[in-house]
């Protein structure tokens, strides 16, 4: 029998993986993977150097581990080159074909490479995966400053995390707050204003232009005119779904791997979670989404036809110098934000025109509201 295949082994890959075989005991599942495959929570890279972490000691099971308690064949440091739509098959980069009764892509986003001159643009650095955590912490050895690029999630929770390793980080981001794209200005003031107060520091309305070494560290020219020395620079302005392993066999991609509410792409047999999935338009690279498509789509995978539900899923931002959680409107929502703020706590409400709440976020003391607030939004993609 051909097995159920997956190209991935990211927490889409191996939540699928966990919640099919709760389904399946039997049917063959192969997972093909282009790193080395060990299970490990990658929302932890942000907040690993308080936990005093290295790369080792994320990993909370090894591959072998992984593929027997799944009963699955593990194919690590494979990278799948394309996909035989007609034929059913997939093609590594070392030259094995693999046939499947169904595909699933699991592939995941790229961190975005910032658009900077300079002779020492190649040397800064993301973190997206373990092996970039590693070459990260090696990088911040006796470093005492870092620059960082982008002020979102990912860029906030970085900075907060190098606090607890003594190293003062400078965020910088062409908007006017942190997380601006996710709350309302008051609210990013007041996440500010907690941050700064632990030390991290911020340099908005400006973007990085080049970054040149400077003896053993680097000068950042921003766009100002100002120039910025640090140790290392970080950059952390965006993912971009995995779409070309797909687009090259001729699957249908928007942003990400179009699919439909099945998680079907535009092939027959082929489907798409995780971060480099869009849904009907909605591309959430969140944990709690990919949960809801693994669910679903091993249901489907295992006879019973099963549509994706999104019920309105929080994200929790790991800064604890101000705990956060948002649970953003979705695009488009018509409404307005309402915030009140004290010095302990910000409580912002989208409301729309009927009085519905529509999203929220909670800072600091507010986030124990969290739960009520949650059940009076209405879910993102609804059973019909
Ligand atoms: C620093 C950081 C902090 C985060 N914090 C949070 C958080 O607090 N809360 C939250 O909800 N979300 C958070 N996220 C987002 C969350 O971690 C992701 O949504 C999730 O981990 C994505 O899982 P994935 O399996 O889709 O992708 P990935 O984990 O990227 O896995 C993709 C897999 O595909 C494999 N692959 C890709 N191409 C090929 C190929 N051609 N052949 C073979 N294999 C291939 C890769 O090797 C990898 O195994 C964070 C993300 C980052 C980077």
């Amino acid at each position: 029998m051909d097995p159920v295949l997956v190209i991935g082994s990211g927490l889409a890959a191996y939540t699928l993986a966990r919640e099919f075989r709760k389904l399946d005991r039997q049917t063959p599942l192969l997972l093909v993977s282009r790193d080395a495959a060990d299970f490990y929570s990658k929302p932890m890279l942000s907040n690993a150097l308080a936990g005093k972490k290295t790369a080792l000691s994320l990993v909370m099971k090894s591959c072998d581990k992984m593929a027997a308690e799944l009963n699955a064949t593990v194919l690590a440091h494979s990278s799948v080159d394309s996909i035989d739509t007609q034929a059913h098959s997939i093609t590594t980069a070392q030259g094995q074909t693999h046939r499947y009764r169904d595909l699933v892509l699991a592939l995941g986003a790229d961190a975005t490479r910032p658009p900077l001159q300079g002779e020492g643009a190649e040397a800064v650095v993301s973190v997206n995966d373990l092996n970039d955590y590693a070459h990260f912490s090696d990088a911040l050895a006796g470093a005492k400053t870092v620059a960082i690029l982008g002020a979102g999630l990912i860029g906030c929770e970085f900075a907060n995390d190098m606090l607890s390793r003594g190293i003062v980080p400078t965020v910088i981001d062409l908007a006017q707050h942190p997380l601006s794209r996710l709350l309302p200005q008051q609210a990013s003031v007041y996440l500010r204003g907690r941050l700064e107060a632990v030390g991290v520091q911020f340099r908005f309305d400006v973007v990085a232009d080049r970054v040149d070494r400077s003896g053993a560290g680097f000068a950042i020219a921003l766009s100002d005119g100002a120039i910025l020395q640090a140790d290392l620079v970080l950059s952390a302005i965006g993912l971009r779904p995995r779409v070309a392993l797909a687009q090259g066999c001729g699957i249908a991609v928007n942003r990400g791997v179009a699919v439909d509410r099945m998680l079907a792409t535009s092939a027959r047999n082929v489907y798409a979670i995780g971060d480099c999935a869009e849904v009907e338009g909605l591309n959430l690279p969140y944990v709690l989404p990919l949960m809801q498509q693994a669910r679903a789509l091993a249901a489907t995978l295992c006879g019973t036809p099963s549509a994706v539900l999104y019920p309105a899923m929080p994200v929790v931002v790991k800064t604890p110098a101000c705990p956060t959680v948002v649970c953003p409107p979705a695009a488009g929502a018509q409404g307005q934000w309402s915030v009140e703020s004290t010095t302990e706590a910000c409580e912002a409400h989208f409301v729309g025109s009927d009085g519905t709440l529509l999203g929220f976020a909670l800072l600091g003391a507010a986030t124990a509201k969290r739960q009520s607030l949650l059940a009076q939004v209405p879910a993102l993609l609804a059973a019909d």
